[in-house]
């Protein structure tokens, strides 16, 4: 395992189209530019997301919005740079406590030994030596976030054992196992919200997370409740990666996933060079590493693996 013949490798594991360029759009840019290997999976089609765009809001689209969004998927990794993909084929959840939580296709309701083997597989098959998901809470309590993490950390702790999944090891098109180095957990960037809220209040949006004007004090209290879970699955952050060169290529990919990201929405709202100066780096927690020995803080996903 690990031969040195392989080359770097990172893969990403999503909930939904668009996550990937949200959460990690800066970090794919910047090593597909080094020539590393960047490998996405995206767990749910995101069949029951909104359509932020009052034109394209019909029931003909929400009975396709699985089809749009792959293909705004495409257009959006093909922003990033050369980014191979795989679908890990379930369907969209919906937020915590929609019916669609129910459905028997959706990942919320997936067999979880079944649904990591399918992650397990496609390590197997792409050996990406970093692993990049969300943690426990799934970033914020959606459903199908929380289950692409646990899979996620499932297949980073069985990939490498030759016990786990043994039917894909065995036949003509016999896998190996592969152990990935480091498993990282995406950080929210909390820290840095009050001058994204301060700039967004500027251009008259208000912030979706924020208080809302009109609250009432059932509405407050189960918002900071949820903030409060939130922060309590994240880590510290262990890893920043400066993405500054990648923030144009990152709005692009953004703009691509149409019918998910209003024009006035945080993330389009807030100009490539507003986004450098408030958050230049994308963030991470290392929550398991096989490196020794990893010297913290790092700058880089692959610190360490380079040298090998
Ligand atoms: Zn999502």
């Amino acid at each position: 395992m690990g031969a040195m013949s392989d080359p770097l490798t990172l893969m990403t594991v999503h909930a939904h189209p668009d996550d990937e360029t949200i959460a990690t759009g800066g970090v794919m840019a910047k090593y597909a530019a080094q020539g590393i290997r960047v490998v996405c999976v995206t767990c749910t089609y995101g069949e029951v997301g909104e359509i932020v765009v009052p034109a394209l809001d019909t029931p003909a689209n929400h009975a396709r919005l699985g089809e749009i969004r792959q293909l705004e998927l495409a257009r959006a990794l093909a922003r990033l740079g050369p980014i191979e993909h795989h679908w890990l084929g379930y369907r969209d959840s919906g937020m915590e406590g929609a019916p669609d939580n129910d459905d028997p296709r959706s990942f919320w309701q997936a067999d979880l030994e079944e649904a990591t083997g399918r992650l397990v597989g496609i390590v197997r098959r792409e050996r990406p030596h970093v692993l990049v998901s969300y943690n426990d809470a799934g970033g914020y309590l959606h459903p199908d976030h929380i289950r692409a993490a646990q899979i996620a950390k499932a297949a980073f702790a069985r990939a490498g054992d030759p016990l786990a999944y043994g039917e894909q090891l065995r036949g003509p098109r016999a896998l190996e196992p592969w152990a990935p180095r480091k498993f990282y957990e995406i950080v929210l960037d909390i820290e840095r919200r009050e001058e994204l809220n301060a700039l967004l209040r500027e251009q008259g949006i208000e912030p979706p997370w924020g208080p809302r004007a009109d609250e009432t004090d059932e509405q407050r209290r189960a918002r900071e409740e949820w903030l409060a879970r939130m922060a309590a699955a994240q880590g510290p952050v262990t890893t920043r990666v400066d993405v500054s060169d990648f923030l144009e290529a990152k709005h692009a990919a953004l703009r691509e996933h149409a019918t998910q990201i209003a024009q006035d929405s945080p993330f389009l709202a807030i100009t490539p060079a507003q986004w450098r100066r408030i958050a230049p780096t994308e963030d991470f927690t290392l929550r398991e590493s096989r490196v020794a020995p990893v010297r913290l803080p790092e700058d880089d996903l692959f610190a360490g693996l380079r040298e090998q």
